[in-house]
């Protein structure tokens, strides 16, 4: 939790409205750590809609953070990390049907079939899912190359990988990069100052709701995999929501140390 109370590399929001950042990976049935049944997307967020939330980018919802305008409404923001093709398959026929603009945190660049590598054992989206998703008025934000845990990292290798990620994706998209997600949400003083010289905001995977106060470099989400049935959906949009998040704020932490842990672990064993 140190990394919370460095103060030197923050920007915090001054005024404006709750953002409520969804997170979500790959859209399966699989149950899962990473999966999130496909039919409960549009549930999730047709219920937002229902009670008089208005959708946003990650980028868009920050901006508004930024200018501290109040726009008399709550805005929730839809994204998506690893850039899984089921998100394509499963994702954006239901987001373009209810007229969301989501955003998907692409790692690592398109090889010469133009896919990107399968990870997690998932096929992933190609470029020009990539340059589609774009097109149709979603956003596309940064995630690195290698997916790394970025406080490991030199300093050199830390801004390579945040430039290389913005760089590639823009020739994709032809459109300018300007959010970030940390891989697994790892992030310090250092990391956040580096991604401020090259994006706009950053998102973690801390639990919570961005609004008022917030850091626009750690900017907190819903991790929806805490949120896979129809009761506990029903908290979304409800006045409980703030109660329910604090109370899965210690299993989370303590499965955020195990994962620490085990990425360490990988890094060391690959030299
Ligand atoms: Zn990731």
């Amino acid at each position: 939790m140190e990394q919370m109370r460095e103060c030197n590399s923050e920007e915090r929001a001054t005024a404006g409205n709750p953002v409520l950042i969804l997170a979500f990976h790959a859209l399966e049935e699989k149950g899962d750590v990473l999966s999130y049944p496909p039919s409960l997307l549009g549930e999730a967020v047709q219920r937002l809609l229902d009670a008089g939330w208005e959708a946003v980018t990650v980028s868009g919802g920050a901006a508004r953070l930024r200018s501290g305008t109040p726009v008399g409404r709550r805005l929730f923001a839809v994204s998506f990390d690893d850039g899984y093709r089921s998100v394509w398959d499963e994702g954006f026929p239901v987001l373009e049907r209810l007229g969301v603009p989501a955003t998907v945190f692409i790692n690592g660049r398109p090889d010469v079939s133009g896919a990107l590598s399968p990870m997690e054992g998932r096929t992933r989206m190609t470029a020009a899912h990539i340059h589609a998703w774009a097109a149709a008025g979603g956003e596309v934000g940064a995630h690195t190359i290698t997916h790394p845990d970025l406080t490991l990292l030199t300093q050199a290798a830390l801004h390579q990988e945040m430039a290389e990620s913005k760089s590639a994706l823009e020739e994709i998209t032809g459109a300018a990069v300007t959010s970030f997600a940390y891989p697994f949400g790892f992030h310090d003083a250092r990391v956040r100052a580096a991604a401020r010289q090259h994006f706009q905001c950053a998102c973690s995977t801390e639990q919570g709701i961005a609004g008022p106060g917030s850091d626009l470099y750690s900017l907190a989400r819903i991790e929806m995999a805490d949120f896979r049935d129809r009761a506990r959906l029903r908290l979304l949009s409800g006045p409980w929501l703030g109660a329910w998040l604090a109370l899965l704020a210690g299993p989370r932490w303590l499965s955020q140390r195990r994962l620490r842990r085990r990425v360490r672990a990988e890094a060391e064993a690959q030299g």
